[in-house]
């Protein structure tokens, strides 16, 4: 029987090997899948915010939505909400915009609503996310995007989650292992590689072998780095200098309520996150290290957040950027070992599953075939790319100019571009679905560009929208209804999530 062996046991590792499980061995045992974790080494833990594609992953391998939400002390997440990325307007009033997850269902047929709001958007009383996306508004009452009786990982809004990253790997753990994944508790101590092939792992445990590698280390990319780490990196940091971040937990305050959305509030040399889970909120600063020194970064976080000297922090350091090859020999990248794009619009878990699909999709009959690697790789390559740019644009369009921090980001497309040729093309018209015909992810497309443009208020020229706005009344219609349905019949978030 071939056998794959996984190397790393955070949410990379275990998603990885229920993943492959499923997919070889669903229906009788073709492959062997065995990972390997060492029990000294601890996962990065953190990875709290999660993107809409999870619910149809977790789907797609059959476990219960209550069941893992009550294991991962998840909550919903409708979408992110972003403070402070442009200067106050001129009643002092903080800038603050949403990137939800709607797809905008009202806009299909000929009906395009985000043009209908661009032409009508000086008379309306309120900014484009509000106009266009239900998610603001049930954010706002606190309410979860189900319905009492929606069935697992259904709603009539896509909607993602926020769990705790720890928990969610030791879940997958329980159940991949109850459908048959081996587990060996081991630290790698050396890997055995001829002809850029890994023949063997020396471990504490003994030596493994095995017809395929898979790379989840985290960082250290144990296994990767030993085939080629020169000329195998493509690094971000001129585009995306927040290379660290200072993390702690907090408790909910008295009556505060779970959040159901991300927020993401700009700090003087980058940006914070603040989640809220069943029963405690994470909180990160993300900053580049070029403008302020971790303790500087330490006392900005803390005086944001009120915490005295005594509450823990945690300083993580990041590398931005990608490989060049994820698929190398007998041996795949996934995880932070594949690379890494900051959590600004929480892309590192989607991206473990973007690559067990894709090597899935690659890998089904060969693992060794060079055309089908090279395709992987292209394809990867192009996934990160651009997302990376997606990331960018967040910084790009700030007006915010009170540290060098934000002086460089208005002059980061320089250095972007293919960013730079698409923000001239919107000038003169609404992004659209063929603009993003050439693009690797399909994770973030016209409309997801719309919430991040608008919200940064850089619109098209309005004097471009001659006729293409037709039945416009009828879509914010549509939308109306779908507001009044889903605030009757969701129920409240804290009240959903106390389900579980
Ligand atoms: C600051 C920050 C914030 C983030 N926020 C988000 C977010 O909001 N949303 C999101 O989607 N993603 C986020 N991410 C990314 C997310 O955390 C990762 O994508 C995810 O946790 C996967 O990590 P991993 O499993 O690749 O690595 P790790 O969690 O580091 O796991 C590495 C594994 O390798 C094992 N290992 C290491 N050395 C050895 C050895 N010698 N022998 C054996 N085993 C070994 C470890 O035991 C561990 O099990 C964030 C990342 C950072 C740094």
């Amino acid at each position: 029987m071939p056998s794959i062996l996984i190397c790393g046991g955070g949410t990379a590792g275990w998603m990885t090997a229920i993943y492959l499980q499923h997919f070889f061995n669903r229906e009788k045992p073709l492959i062997k899948i065995s990972l390997l974790e060492s029990a000294t080494v601890p996962p990065v833990g953190v990875g709290e915010a999660t993107v809409h594609s999870i619910r149809h992953f977790l789907q797609t391998l059959g476990l219960n939505e209550k069941e893992f939400m009550r294991a991962s002390d998840a909550t919903f997440k409708l979408g992110i909400r972003f403070d402070g990325w442009k200067k106050p307007d001129k009643q002092g009033r903080l800038h603050s915009y949403w990137h939800p997850f709607d797809i905008q269902n009202a806009s299909t047929a000929d009906m395009d609503i985000s043009s209908a709001w661009l032409k009508h958007k000086t008379i309306l009383a309120t900014d484009y996310a509000h106009s266009v996306s239900i998610s603001p508004h049930l954010a706002k009452l606190h309410k979860a995007p189900k319905l009492n009786n929606s069935a697992d990982y259904e709603a009539p809004i896509p909607y993602a989650y926020h769990f705790d990253a720890g928990k969610l790997a030791e879940y997958l753990k329980t159940v991949a292992c109850q459908r048959g994944v081996e587990h060996i508790q081991a630290d790698i101590q050396k890997v055995n590689i001829k002809d850029g092939i890994i023949c063997s792992v020396l471990s504490t445990q003994g030596e493994f072998t095995a017809d395929m590698f898979f790379d989840c280390t985290g960082f250290a990319s144990l296994l990767s780095n030993q085939i080629s780490a020169e000329n195998n990196w493509h690094s971000y940091q001129d585009v995306l200098p927040c290379n660290r971040a200072v993390v702690s937990q907090t408790q909910y305050q008295k009556g505060e309520v779970p959040y159901n959305f991300t927020r993401a509030i700009a700090m003087k040399h980058g940006w914070r996150w603040k989640i809220g889970l069943q029963n405690r909120i994470g909180n990160g600063y993300v900053y580049a290290d070029k403008h302020i020194t971790a303790q500087q970064a330490e006392d900005e976080f803390r005086s944001a957040l009120g915490l005295d000297e005594m509450h823990p922090v945690r300083h993580l350091k990041m590398k931005i950027g990608r490989k060049r090859q994820f698929w190398q020999g007998n041996c795949v990248s996934v995880g932070l070992s594949s690379g890494f794009i900051e959590p600004l619009e929480s892309t590192g878990i989607y991206l473990i599953e973007a690559a067990v699909r894709l090597w899935c999709e690659h890998a089904n009959f060969d693992w060794s075939n060079p055309v089908l690697k090279k395709r992987y790789n292209q394809l990867f390559a192009a996934i990160y790319d651009d997302l990376k740019d997606f990331i960018v644009l967040h910084y790009a369009l700030t007006d915010r100019d009170d540290s060098a921090f934000w002086r460089d980001a208005q002059n980061v497309l320089i250095r972007c571009p293919e960013l730079s040729e698409k923000l001239s093309l919107w000038q003169h018209k609404v992004p659209q679905s063929s603009d993003f015909w050439d693009v690797g992810s399909q994770l973030f497309n016209e409309i997801n560009y719309r919430f991040v443009l608008y919200g940064m208020g850089y619109f098209p020229n309005t004097k471009a929208l001659f006729s293409v706005v037709k039945k416009e009344q009828q879509s914010l219609q549509l939308l109306q209804s779908l507001l009044q349905f889903c605030e009757q019949k969701s129920q409240q978030h804290p009240q959903q999530i106390q389900w579980f």
